[in-house]
């Protein structure tokens, strides 16, 4: 289950374009875990991790990439996504704004080194 400040977070965070915590972490403002960096993406142990292995990664070109929910064409110009399905994808599931988001910067959570629990809690 979510850690319950990184829950209150989520519930308090208001969807926006401006800069926020990941962006720092990719100037190398704050300082972070990393462990893949490349031109395009940046992946970093999360701060808060839910499992033993939880990374966060992220594109570089944030460009309106705040969340799933803003994902376009335009926007897969980033070496994790190298087809159009994760568009079809989120057009098939995603009939709202995307909620319980707390960092306003796209990312995807890698989570592993336990067995995870089904129905997600
Ligand atoms: P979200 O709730 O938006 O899907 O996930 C954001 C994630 O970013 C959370 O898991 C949170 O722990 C992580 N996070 C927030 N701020 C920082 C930070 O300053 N450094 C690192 N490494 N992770 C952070």
């Amino acid at each position: 289950p979510m850690a319950s400040s990184e829950k209150e977070a989520a519930l308090s965070a208001i969807p926006s374009d401006s800069p926020t915590i990941f962006d720092k972490i990719i100037n190398k403002e704050i300082p972070s875990n990393v462990v893949y960096e490349d031109d395009k993406v940046l992946a970093f142990r999360d701060i808060a991790p839910q499992a033993p292995v939880h990374v966060v990664l992220i594109p570089k070109l944030k460009d309106g990439l705040t969340g799933l929910s803003k994902l376009t064409i335009a926007d897969l110009n980033i070496r994790w996504v190298s087809t159009d399905s994760p568009i079809k994808v989120r057009q098939a599931v995603i009939d709202s704004p995307t909620r319980g988001q707390s960092v306003y910067h796209l990312h995807i959570h890698i989570l592993g080194g336990r067995q995870m629990n089904w129905p997600p809690a």
